[in-house]
């Protein structure tokens, strides 16, 4: 019996004996290898690759100088651990980040193993360094699955739902989300941390506020060019720190090596994970000097921040960044994927908007686009169609009915249209069913 099952249902079974149902995969199946931009699972069948990883693979699945980095590393050096003797390429990794991350202020930078830990750090840093407890988040963010990482986040279901209690002095206030916003989304948002410093937490008990540039898991919400500006200004005038978490955005994925450049906004502590590591886990935390150095010596670390493989992995990353311009090239990607996109709105009436920033780029799903009632069972069978047609993509937003684009930079023009193609045949198959409502 057990012998004419196919590998995928092999695995399936071991999956649903062995791994518990709260991790779940967008796309189902295993994978078995992956090189470009292209997954091929456990049946030899390849799929383009519109996830990269969830935005880990910026600079492409087995890019042959991360590759070769590591295997390099891996002869010389693995896992002194920083807390023990720090691993020289520690170092060089700190110098190069405190170097592209934006800002000509004096800077250092820890390395950490993830998003949240980048998040959970950048929090302790801030309240070491302004001795005050409150921390303001978003509605509508994600900042990891950590307990002060899922405290910061602005999602309920299913992140939030039955973790609870949640670390205490977090406090939330609405993101500008101009496509479900009435009138000003910057007035709003501001008018919500006003509301906020008047009726909870007065803003000199705040150390700090985290705010993703461009929400990821919220759907690729891109904020009013004044937002961040207006934001950095209440911050300054209440000594509240910023931070920036750029663990999606970042790594030339919005066009620029960071989304905040070009905000006119330097944050005082930037988090970032994700593409840092090709594909290693590593993440980073990077601040003005003076205010990474307020927690005392012991005060930082972890067993396995700075391992010196995931370092290696990321200095090379760093060297295909700018070697390969990759925001450069995000900037082309982006612009022809938006163009489709456009044109797939005349076309579907379920787009209710089109938007993003370099190669982070995404729709929103609706049901009518006059009540923009949100459309997340469509959503899931565009995504179950693009897998059927042999494309990884995957969905966000508080109401699940987002589809985000995540290729990997470094995606061939041939690639790229093979992947738009098969997400418009998705959306076509699905508008035939659906009433045409404008
Ligand atoms: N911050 C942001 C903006 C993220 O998108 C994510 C992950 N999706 C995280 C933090 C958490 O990162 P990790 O999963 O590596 O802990």
């Amino acid at each position: 019996m057990a012998t004419t099952m196919t590998p995928t249902e092999q695995l399936q079974a071991a999956r649903d004996q062995f791994v518990p149902r709260g991790l779940a995969s967008a796309m189902p199946g295993f994978a078995a290898e992956a090189h470009g931009a292209t997954v091929t699972d456990v049946e030899g069948r390849s799929f383009i690759d519109f996830a990269a990883g969830i935005s880990v693979m910026n600079v492409g699945h087995d890019h042959p100088r991360v590759r070769a980095a590591i295997l390099e590393q891996v002869a010389r050096l693995v896992h002194p651990a920083a807390q023990v003797m720090m691993p020289e390429v520690y170092v060089r990794l700190a110098q190069r980040l405190c170097e592209v991350t934006p800002g000509d202020h004096a800077k250092k930078a820890m390395i950490v193993n993830t998003g949240a830990e980048a998040v959970e750090n950048a929090a302790k840093i801030a309240r070491s360094f302004t001795g005050r407890p409150a921390l303001v988040s978003f509605h509508n963010a994600f900042h990891g699955r950590t307990l002060l990482g899922l405290s910061l986040t602005g999602k309920a279901a299913p992140y939030k739902q039955d973790f609870g209690p949640f670390a205490p002095e977090v406090y939330q206030v609405p993101f500008p989300y101009p496509y479900r916003t009435p009138g000003n989304a910057t007035d709003v948002a501001l008018a919500g941390l006003d509301a906020l410093f008047h009726a909870a937490v007065s803003p000199d008990r705040v150390a700090a506020v985290i705010v993703e540039p461009i929400q990821g898991e919220g759907g690729f919400v891109v904020p009013p060019a004044d937002f961040l500006p207006r934001l950095a200004e209440v911050c300054r005038e209440h000594g509240i720190l910023l931070i920036a978490d750029e663990v999606q955005s970042g790594f030339g994925r919005a066009g620029r090596m960071f989304a905040i450049e070009g905000s006119g906004v330097d944050a005082d502590i930037v988090t970032m994970a994700k593409s840092l590591g090709g594909g290693m886990p590593i993440g980073a935390v990077v601040g003005r000097a003076e205010v990474m150095d307020a927690p005392t010596a012991g005060g930082l670390g972890g067993t396995f921040a700075g391992n010196a493989v995931a370092c290696a992995a990321a200095l090379a990353v760093l060297d295909v960044m700018a070697e390969e311009d990759l925001p450069a090239r995000a900037l082309r990607v982006g612009a022809t994927v938006r163009a489709r996109m456009e044109a797939w709105q005349e076309r579907f009436p379920a787009i209710g908007e089109v938007r993003g920033a370099g190669a982070m780029m995404a729709i929103e799903l609706v049901r009518d686009r006059a009540t923009r009632e949100p459309d997340p069972a469509l959503t899931a069978e565009v995504l179950h169609l693009c897998h059927e047609g042999g494309l990884i993509v995957l969905k966000a937003g508080l109401h699940d009915n987002v589809v985000r684009l995540l290729m990997p930079l470094t995606i061939a023009d041939a690639e790229l249209e093979e992947g738009l193609l098969i997400l418009e045949g998705a959306l076509a198959s699905t508008n035939h069913n659906r009433e045409v409502t404008k």
